[in-house]
Order: structure tokens, then C-alpha cells, then sequence
């Protein structure tokens, strides 16, 4: 079956085939224990199946698996290590269409968006696996009277907390470097996307990974997630979602002072100055806000244009955004749905909020449906222009395709708006001037930065926020600091 057969199935059945039941513990799939819930296609704005509430035993159950399957990951080979890892990228490519679909229909994204998710979901494993036999210490220079040297040990059961907004790829980017170092998993996927991250567990399982040591437990977060980060077997937790349940879920972490990383999403800022292309930068901008239909924490949500460039610019932009077709993400849209009916309501508020201050909304502003059936959770592109520093569209984070536009004259102007929200992601400089480029990436308060395009470089690279942004590093080397501990050995030579 090719991917356009499998599509063309659901769109006639509104049904996906073999979807997971339950959860998946200890290397199969465990019926629910606890009520269902219904699971909604975005781009339908309809139920296509049900998943669990998982119960206190179920994740019980899948900390204890996973506790029980650490012992013995520690003591494979990270040569073995490195040849499972492999194995699950070549598995994950062989399933690519299936689960690109499942994608689709749980989270609302288009299907070009979803099968590059699980393209680079296969690439964090292939790449992780190429460490897990290069964590080395380091050999330490005492003089001749001791031999010292560090080893990176794993640091036991680690805990996944994954949002909507990349269930595949926000999976494998926590799981990927867990394995190699030589940790298990309980991973718990966001309410209304819980399918992916049951379906790569299954997937894993079948590429060699041992039983037990990847565990999903689907249901509410303030139910099962708080009892994973609450449970002191877990040693390393990695979250990522808003800032409000990123500081609530460090506050349960803390009496048992369990590592954490955290991935709170941005305000980030594309800054162009007057010697940059106008053409490029509306394209730069329009793929940093519009991409995912903006649901990204690394969203590029500002743009801050030099005043000279300001009507060039925003009439590409205005204009390319206003041909946008929306529409279900099987039926090849330019831009997929809103995750769900709560969030869409969400990113309304926060433009009618504007509208009644007055924005200038240059295209865009309301809701919409699927270009064909009407149907659907949808938000039309919007452009806001000439926003004020502290206007809530330049502070707030919307997490939706809504770009807010900030004007400037002096290149220290530029940096202190970049800089001038709570958060600090990432960062994208427009210029010819390289010298410039430089002096504006070193005052970036931020994780990450490009220049003369938006987002820059892969996950070889390590990606994470500064300020309310969060903290901890993923993707890239910096990703498996989370999940190994330094220890240092000392020998005395004396005789
Ligand atoms: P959220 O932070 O509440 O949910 C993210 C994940 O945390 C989900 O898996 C959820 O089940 C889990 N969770 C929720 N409460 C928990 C708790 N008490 N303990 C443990 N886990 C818990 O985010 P949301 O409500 O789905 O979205 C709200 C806002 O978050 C969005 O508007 C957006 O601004 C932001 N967001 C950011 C990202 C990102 O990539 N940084 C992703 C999704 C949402």
C-alpha cells in the first residue's frame, strides 16, 4: 500500500487501521484498566477512535518494567547498543507511511510536515546510535602519584513528557539518547496525540530494543504525568510544553531532586536588517510562523524589520499569506489544522484581544475550515503589524500561525526588542554585514541562532532555551549530558 492508498482509506472510513490499544508495558500492549477517551482528527474536527486514561497501577506497572529493564540495558555492549539503535531507524523508515498518517490524523499537521517528522524521528536514532559507543571519560592529569579518569554511567529510568505538537519527533528526540546512554523509559504522550508514541514503542520493540525498557502509558497529564514526575524511581525527567506545567511539573520534581529538563517554547525573533533581500526575508519569515501552522515552540512569532524595509516586506508577506489554503492534512493543504477545538479557542482570544486594542492586522485575524469540506479546527495566517514592545501579541506566546511585527532604526534598537520578552529559544538575523551578523548572534539571550535563514542546521546541533524558555539541552552531543552522570575514579600508585 503506498502512503496516497493508505490516506485515501482513511479519508473514505474515517477509520486507521490496527491503531494500539491500551498501553504498551513491558514489551506489549496492555489493555486499559480505566476508563476511554475519544481522540479527535483535527482536520475534521471529529472522534476517529479512543484511547486510555491510564490508571495509578498502569504507570506503576511501566516505571517498575522499566526499572527491572535498566538493570540489564546497562550491561549490553554499547556495540550491541549502537547496532539496535540502527536497527530502529531502518524500522522506522520501513513504517514511515503508516505512521506519517497516524500523524496526521492525531495532530492535525499536513502530510509533508508529518513524514518529515519521521524522517528525522529515524535520523535521531541513527545518529544516537553512533554515540552510544563514544561515551567516553576523560583521563585526568594528577602527576605520578594518582591515575584518575571520569566514566559517563546512565542515570536509570528516565520519564518523557511529550506535547502535540511533535508527538514523533519529541519521542524519538528523548528516547533516542536515553537508549544510547544506556537508560530506560516511561513516556507519557500528550492527551490528544497518543498514538505515535504507542505505535514507535511497538516498533522499537521489533527492531531488537529489549522488553520492558520503552514504556507508554497514555492519559491525562495532571493524572498519570504528575504521578510519573512525582515518582522518586524516576531519575531524569524531560519535558516539554508550556511554561505554567513546566515550573508545576519542577515543583512536584523537587523533593526528590530529580533532573529535569525543560522545553517551555518562545517568542523567538526574526530580525532583518535594511541590507538583507526583502524576498528572503518574507520567505524566511513566512516559513518560521506559517510551518505547522505555527504550533512551534521555535516558531519564528516576531518579526523585526528594519523601518526602511517594512513595506516591501510585509506586502510579500501579507500577500503570500492570504493564498494559504487550509485544509485536512491528508488532502496535500498548504497548511494543516489547529490541534484541537481548546487551542484554536485560544489563539482566537488572543487576536481578538488585539483587534479590540486596535491592531493593525494586515491579513488573517479568525477562524476558518478546510478549504473543501468547511469542516475542521482552523486558524486563517494573520500578520499583526507596528506592535508596541509591550503589546501581549509581542510578549505572549500564541502557538499558532501569528506573526507580530516590531519596527527599528539602530542596530541596538534590533537587540533590546529581540531580547525584550521573557523568552529566549531562538533567534534568526537577516544581514549582509557579517561583523554585524556576529555582534547581533553574541547579544541573542537565547539557545540557538541563525543567520541569513530560520532554523539553520539540524539535529546534530543542540537545541534549548534560555530564560522562561526552559533549561538542558537536546538533540545534538549536548543530548545525552541529560541522561549520563559523571563519576570520577582515582587510583593511588603508591606501593
Ligand atoms: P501542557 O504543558 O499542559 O502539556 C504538555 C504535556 O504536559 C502534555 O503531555 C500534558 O499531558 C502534560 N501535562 C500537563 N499537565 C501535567 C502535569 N501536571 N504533570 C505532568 N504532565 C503534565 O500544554 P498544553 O495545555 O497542551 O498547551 C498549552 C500551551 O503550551 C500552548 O498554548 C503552547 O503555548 C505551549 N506548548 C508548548 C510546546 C513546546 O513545544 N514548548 C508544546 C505544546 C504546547
Amino acid at each position: 500500500m503506498t502512503v496516497q492508498d493508505i490516506a485515501q482509506d482513511y479519508l473514505t472510513t474515517g477509520k486507521l487501521d490496527a491503531l494500539p490499544d491500551g498501553h504498551f508495558i513491558a514489551g506489549k500492549r496492555t489493555p486499559a484498566s480505566n476508563k476511554k477517551m475519544e481522540s479527535f482528527d483535527p482536520g475534521r474536527a471529529e472522534a476517529f477512535a479512543e484511547f486510555s486514561l491510564g490508571s495509578d497501577t498502569d504507570m506503576d506497572n511501566a516505571i517498575d518494567a522499566a526499572e527491572k529493564a535498566a538493570l540489564h540495558w546497562r550491561q549490553v555492549s554499547p556495540a550491541e547498543r549502537c547496532r539496535i539503535l540502527n536497527n530502529v531507524a531502518r524500522v522506522f523508515r520501513d513504517n514511515a507511511d503508516r505512521l506519517a498518517v497516524i500523524e496526521v490524523v492525531d495532530s492535525g499537521k499536513t502530510l509533508a510536515e508529518a513524514q518529515g517528522d519521521v524522517q528525522s524521528s529515524a535520523r535521531l536514532f541513527e545518529y544516537y546510535a553512533g554515540a552510544a559507543d563514544k561515551l567516553d571519560g576523560r583521563s585526568v592529569n594528577l602527576g605520578p602519584a594518582y591515575t584518575a579518569f571520569t566514566v559517563r554511567e546512565p542515570v536509570g529510568v528516565t520519564g518523557h513528557i511529550i506535547p502535540w505538537n511533535y508527538p514523533t519527533s519529541t519521542f524519538a528526540r528523548g528516547v533516542a539518547p536515553a537508549l544510547a546512554a544506556g537508560c530506560s523509559v516511561v513516556a507519557k504522550p500528550a492527551e490528544t496525540t497518543p498514538f505515535t508514541a504507542l505505535v514507535m514503542a511497538e516498533l522499537l520493540c521489533e527492531a531488537g530494543v529489549p522488553d520492558g525498557l520503552v514504556n507508554v502509558v497514555t492519559g491525562l497529564g495532571s493524572d498519570v504525568g504528575a504521578q510519573m514526575v512525582r515518582d522518586p524511581r524516576i531519575k531524569q525527567l524531560t519535558f516539554t510544553g508550556s511554561v505554567t506545567t513546566g515550573i508545576n511539573v519542577a515543583q512536584m520534581a523537587a523533593p526528590n531532586v530529580t533532573r529535569l529538563t525543560l522545553e517551555l517554547g518562545g517568542k523567538s525573533p526574526l530580525i532583518a536588517f535594511a541590507d538583507a533581500d526583502p524576498e528572503k526575508v518574507a520567505d524566511g519569515a513566512y516559513w518560521a510562523i506559517f510551518s505547522n501552522s505555527g504550533q512551534i515552540c521555535s516558531a519564528g512569532s516576531r518579526l523585526i524589520l528594519h523601518k526602511s524595509i517594512r513595506d516591501e516586506v510585509l506586502s510579500i508577506l501579507a500577500e503570500r499569506a492570504a493564498k494559504i489554503r487550509t485544509g485536512h492534512g491528508l488532502t496535500a493543504p498548504d497548511m494543516g489544522a489547529i490541534n484541537s477545538e481548546l487551542h484554536l479557542s485560544r489563539i482566537k482570544a488572543h487576536v481578538d484581544a488585539a483587534k479590540a486594542r486596535g491592531a493593525n492586522i494586515l491579513t488573517g485575524g479568525d477562524t476558518t475550515g478546510d478549504a473543501e469540506t468547511g469542516k475542521g479546527w482552523f486558524f486563517q495566517p494573520t500578520v499583526i503589524a507596528d506592535l508596541a514592545p509591550n503589546d501581549p501579541a509581542i510578549q505572549e506566546e500564541i502557538f499558532g500561525p501569528v506573526l507580530s511585527v516590531q519596527l527599528f532604526e539602530s542596530e541596538e534598537e534590533a537587540v533590546t526588542l529581540a531580547n525584550g520578552t521573557d523568552f529566549g529559544l531562538i533567534a534568526s538575523v537577516y544581514t549582509n554585514d557579517v561583523g554585524r551578523a556576529m555582534r547581533v548572534a553574541g547579544a541573542m539571550d537565547c539557545g540557538q541562532v541563525s543567520v541569513n535563514d530560520y532554523w539553520a542546521g539540524g539535529l546534530e546541533l543542540p537545541f534549548g532555551g534560555n530564560k522562561k524558555s526552559g533549561y538542558g539541552r537536546e538533540k545534538g552531543w549536548e543530548g545525552l549530558d541529560a541522561y549520563t552522570k559523571v563519576k570520577s575514579i582515582t587510583i593511588s600508585n603508591a606501593s
